[in-house]
């Protein structure tokens, strides 16, 4: 195993005692951190700037909290580039149109298939053991893995199978019981079972934030 697998393994590893699909929280974690670095370490660096220009800057989702960031003046550097190439047009009542890909979500994409594929290669029984402990893939990034491999492992569709057939039940379950009269039935829910809407829309969506 090279380093880098090392790496991956225990990233998985964390990400698999918390809630919620293993991969969502890596690639928060990810973004953020790239992010962070890119405005602390890279603000300067010619390349980003120019990825970030043809952007239009970060997308909705990854520039939600550039106002609370420690460094305001990378937030300006990044933004004067972003205003002074766009204002022309906006001030001729034209649309700008942004040929490039949001950086952080460039940067998701590539940690997210990383991991995927790192997955997909994994036989060994602590690991499957690790892993199988977990939410499991949400459905996002299972459909995902499925359209990236034609060859999962067994244990791991298996795995992903009854973990989304078993979430189907539950909900099911928690539906019936939640009607008029059923409220003994309700009661009797297990405490999980009675919250098993939030962990149903969190495995439909994913935890991507
Ligand atoms: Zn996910
Ligand atoms: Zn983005």
């Amino acid at each position: 195993m090279d380093n880098e697998k090392h790496v991956n393994w225990f990233a998985l590893e964390k990400a698999c005692g918390n809630e919620g699909c293993p991969v969502c929280g890596i690639i928060n974690e990810r973004a953020e951190r790239y992010i962070d670095n890119m405005l602390f370490e890279h603000v300067s660096d010619r390349g980003f700037r120019a990825k970030y220009r043809a952007s239009g800057g970060f997308c909705d989702r990854h520039a939600a909290n550039l106002e609370s960031f420690r460094d305001g003046l990378a937030v300006a550097i990044l933004g004067v580039d972003v205003l002074t190439t766009i204002l022309p047009e906006l001030s001729r009542k034209r649309v700008p149109r942004f040929k490039g890909v949001c950086p952080a979500c460039e940067e998701s994409n590539r940690v997210e298939q990383e991991f995927l594929g790192y997955l997909a290669d994994r036989n060994e029984e602590e690991f499957i053991a690790i892993f199988t402990a977990s939410e499991g893939l949400c459905v996002p990034h299972y459909r995902r893995l499925l359209s990236l491999t034609k060859k999962l492992p067994r244990w791991l569709s298996d795995f992903q199978r009854e973990r989304f057939e078993t979430l189907l039940e539950r909900s099911k379950r928690f539906v019936d019981c939640s009607a008029w009269g059923r409220q003994e039935d309700f009661s009797a829910l297990e405490p999980q079972d009675k919250i098993v809407w939030k962990e149903l829309a969190r495995t439909l969506r994913g935890t991507i934030r």
